[in-house]
């Protein structure tokens, strides 16, 4: 891949309202830092090849490259990404928690993870009020602490950066799909270290439509409710079309028309619905908000998704095709609705010495662009 420095990184990324927040260059250097949900660049620095930009989920990503790395075949676009098998879950009867999202299948993965000393340490996504706060936990009884959608985007990846230097080396990872990522270039080696050693041991990714900017999401919440006692937020399927805010007075809906307007800029550049670059990828199974849809990727993944559910921490049951069908066309949408946007943008397979957004094949394009409406 083409890796540049952080002059790059703010020109064509910060400055261009493309960054996702994902905190994948904080925490690495004293330089980027993330305050409540935007991330600076603090003090001028004049590096030419920098991690910062090599993380980048935005900047020159190879799709084919990295796609080689994890699964041992190009990027193809199908709608799904590589995936082994699809199922439906939720967390077996020896994990329970009122805060599960869906069916709990993240939290109870991730603390059987932690249980088993698959991963010393998990990055997981806790909140104080409305905003997401990345956390690094070691406590299994700690996952289920941070269980629930935030929907404001999360500088989650500063804590694996953090992880990193104190030198953990089995970390697991809840990412949605712009820090999963991140995250597979970061393991990727971009800058060829050469002690580099894979420091992620379980990336369990959450499907992802788009997320919210921070501090739009709390100025239209202003006046309209108190953000301390905000238990839970949901987003039912359609045609439901609102959000759902849960606090100790009840329920509130607000319309999912006003919040679309609160969603990130670079949500749209997004081509990925379903975290492609993780062992294991949790949805909300749709109709069954009870439940989640698990893609599962990789053969760790597989492992552990078996021994999970031989030890009781997870329940999982065949998937039916119209849900498959369902989830596949909703995820070639967002693919081709990206992949339209950023060729407009031309941040595409630049030629002339250009950075890009994205690099894969034009046949891989071609079949996106063949594939759903793109509405
Ligand atoms: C911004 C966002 C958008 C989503 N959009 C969709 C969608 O379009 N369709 C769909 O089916 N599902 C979507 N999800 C995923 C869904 O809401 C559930 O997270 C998923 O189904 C897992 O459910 P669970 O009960 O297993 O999760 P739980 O067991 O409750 O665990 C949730 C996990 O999510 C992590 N987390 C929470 N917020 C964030 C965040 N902002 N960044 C990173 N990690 C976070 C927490 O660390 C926790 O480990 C979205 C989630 C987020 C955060």
């Amino acid at each position: 891949m083409r890796v540049f420095g952080p002059k790059e990184l703010q020109t064509d990324i910060i400055e261009k309202g493309l960054c996702s927040g994902c905190g994948g260059c904080v925490d690495i250097c004293p330089y980027f830092r993330s305050h409540r949900g935007k991330t600076a660049m603090l003090f001028p620095c004049t590096l030419e090849k920098g991690s910062c930009y090599a993380f980048c989920p935005k900047a020159e990503v190879d799709l084919d490259e990295l796609s080689m790395r994890f699964f041992g075949r190009t990027f193809d676009g199908s709608p799904l990404g590589h995936h082994l098998s699809i199922q439906i879950s939720r967390a077996g009867g020896r994990v329970s928690s009122p805060n599960f999202q869906a069916g709990g299948t993240v939290s109870a993965l991730m603390a059987f993870a932690l249980m088993k000393g698959i991963v010393e340490a998990a990055v997981l996504t806790d909140r104080e009020k409305l905003l997401p706060l990345p956390r690094l936990v070691k406590d299994p009884s700690e996952v289920l602490r941070c269980a629930s959608s935030k929907y404001s985007a999360a500088p989650t990846l500063s804590a694996f950066n953090r992880a990193v230097r104190e030198g953990i080396d089995r970390i697991g990872v809840v990412a949605t799909p712009c820090q999963a990522l991140a995250l597979a270039q970061l393991r990727s080696n971009p800058l060829q270290k050469a002690d580099f050693k894979d420091p992620a041991a379980l990336v369990v990714g959450l499907f992802c439509t788009w997320s919210l900017d921070f501090r739009a999401f709390k100025d239209y919440l202003a006046g309209k409710m108190d953000p301390s006692i905000i238990r839970k937020v949901d987003i039912p399927p359609p045609p439901a079309e609102i959000m759902e805010i849960y606090d100790d007075q009840g329920k509130r809906e607000i319309p999912l028309a006003e919040v679309r307007q609160l969603v990130l800029p670079s949500c749209s550049f997004c081509l990925d619905m379903t975290a492609e670059f993780s062992d294991l990828s949790v949805g909300v199974l749709e109709g069954r908000p009870d439940l989640n849809t698990l893609i599962i990727r990789t053969e760790r993944g597989m492992e552990i998704v078996s021994q999970a559910r031989k030890e009781g921490f997870l329940f999982t049951e065949d998937l039916p095709e119209e849900n498959l069908k369902h989830l596949a066309w909703a995820a070639a949408n967002k693919k081709k609705r990206a992949l339209v946007k950023i060729k407009a943008e031309g941040l595409f397979n630049t030629g002339d010495g250009r950075r890009a957004v994205l690099r894969f094949s034009d046949e891989a394009a071609g079949a996106i662009l063949a594939g759903e409406d793109g509405k």
